[in-house]
């Protein structure tokens, strides 16, 4: 069986086609703002995947979008620059332009169904995965299979709240677990921080990447701001595991590549919280595709789940 998978990047648009046995046969991307407007951007992502369907033969398409909508099935990248953006059904439109069974996916609803078949999650059929990147995203999967809640936006733990913080989050709401723990947040902790020692020096605050490497290196203050962050996604995490019972919580995206010195903070600070019935049974791991194919990979998972599906 062989399927596309398609990435709606903020960047780029990757795609690849993907074979059930023998993974990756080949892949492309461009940048997604090539375009001059949403219109043009449909016409010539439609071509790329066409270009794809005519030297192999496809099962079935994936695509990660942002800000999909499973209920009404259109998406609308609203941060994209064009002035013609409208909720776009791209299913519907590749469907009747290829004749192939196309379906959609969030990003991190994407990324949970690529760990349970490719990744850390293949050995767990109950889990959630943390996206820490920009922001903080997750996505739930029960029994191997993908909780999308009704709209397909379930697994948003980015935005619930850290009680007592008054931090104002992109969302409009304050104190959003994601003001703490993302790089945003990070660099957010720092300047706090920077302004609680009244620095009278004004020094630009460095890269996350920069925030790890000095805490490694033994800077306290990276040490204090990442010990802050990670005891405060810990915490966060027991009302997860609370509600949602999980074997495993697994992290990805770019903060998971530094963050596994982290792992001992944050399940003492979880386990701490937890009911004596959830303690020392769920396991803390890292993401075992924090690489560029995790991006359409997870679509790609998608396009298999459907069409084995559609053969059973
Ligand atoms: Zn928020």
């Amino acid at each position: 069986m062989k399927v596309v998978g398609v990435d709606i990047g903020g960047t780029n648009t990757e795609l690849a086609v993907i074979d059930s046995k023998d993974g990756i046969l080949k892949m492309s991307a461009f940048k997604t703002k090539a375009s001059d407007s949403f219109a043009e951007y449909i016409d010539d992502l439609s071509c790329q995947i066409e270009v794809l369907t005519l030297e192999y033969s496809i099962d079935s398409i994936g695509i990660g979008a942002p800000n999909f909508d499973s209920k009404a099935q259109t998406f609308c990248p609203v941060n994209f620059p064009w002035d013609d953006l409208k909720p776009f059904n791209l299913k519907a439109h590749l469907e009747s332009f290829l004749n192939i069974p196309t379906f959609l996916i969030n990003d991190a609803n994407a990324s949970a169904m690529a760990e349970n078949r490719y990744g850390a999650g293949k050995k767990y059929k109950d889990f959630s995965l943390i996206t820490l990147g920009t922001g903080l995203g997750g996505g739930i999967i029960i029994n191997n299979q993908l909780f999308e809640g009704a709209f397909g936006y379930a697994g948003e733990f980015g935005h619930t709240k850290i009680e007592g913080l008054d931090r104002q989050c992109n969302c409009g709401g304050v104190g959003c677990l994601e003001t703490v723990v993302s790089a945003n947040g990070i660099k957010k902790s720092y300047a706090v921080n920077m302004k609680e020692i009244k620095s009278s020096v004004p020094t630009q605050i460095p890269s996350v990447k920069t925030i790890f490497d000095k805490a490694k290196n033994g800077d306290k203050r990276c040490q204090v701001i990442l010990n802050y962050t990670f005891e405060k996604l810990g915490q966060k995490m027991a009302d997860f595991i609370h509600i949602l019972n999980p074997e495993a919580i697994i992290f990805c995206g770019n903060i998971a590549k530094s963050m596994e010195s982290y792992l001992p903070i944050i399940s003492d600070f979880c386990e701490e919280q937890l009911l004596d019935d959830f303690k020392g049974k769920i396991h803390y791991g890292i993401s075992e595709l924090l690489d560029d194919k995790m991006n359409v990979l997870g679509p790609a998972s998608l396009a298999f789940t459907k069409a084995e599906e559609l053969v059973s």
